[in-house]
């Protein structure tokens, strides 16, 4: 979504206030797509400061699937994202770049929402997220996820000379 800045770089620097959609429905990293669930409209303000300087701000909120970081299972997470950012538009689009973090959501004399948006959610992203707290996670050896049931496999993780007395035990139930 490209909103017209043209109006507050005129003479009476005309305040944008105004209320859009937010168009992405998903979000992709180099580590996937993630599917954007919900969002709220997006609500940006652009404002005059003195010569071509702007100061841009907008705010939404979305819901975003995630898959838990130990059994996969998609997690609904939500991001409440308020930014904002002093433009010059006076700069040439490569010290603009430079200036803007290499996210250039300015196109002349528009402003690129989602990828403002876009660039937040980044900086925002989790590092990991979990279905709840003590998710179980998938059995390392058949991918039974724990949290829905045990399995019967052995875990190999277990320190070799653990496994030795648990034969013994075992085979002492046996007799
Ligand atoms: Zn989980
Ligand atoms: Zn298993």
């Amino acid at each position: 979504m490209l909103i017209n800045l043209s109006d507050v770089l005129s003479d009476q620097h005309k305040t944008v206030d105004e209320t859009v959609p937010l168009t992405m429905d998903k979000i992709c990293l180099q580590s996937g797509e993630y599917p954007v669930v919900s969002s709220e409209p997006v609500h940006v303000r652009a404002e005059h400061i003195k010569g071509k300087e702007l100061l841009i701000n907008a705010d939404t909120a979305l819901t975003v699937l995630i898959p838990c970081d130990r059994c996969l299972e998609e997690v609904r997470y939500d991001f409440v994202l308020n930014c904002t950012r002093h433009v010059d538009l006076g700069l040439s689009d490569a010290e603009l770049t430079e200036e803007l973090d290499e996210s250039n959501f300015i196109d002349g004399y528009h402003l690129d929402v989602d990828k403002m948006l876009f660039h937040e959610i980044l900086s925002e992203w989790p590092e990991k997220v979990l279905c709840r707290e003590d998710c179980k996670g998938l059995c390392r050896v058949c991918g039974r996820n724990l949290n829905t049931g045990s399995c019967d496999c052995e875990d190999p993780g277990l320190d070799p000379r653990m496994s030795v007395v648990r034969d013994l035990f075992k085979n002492f139930k046996e007799v």
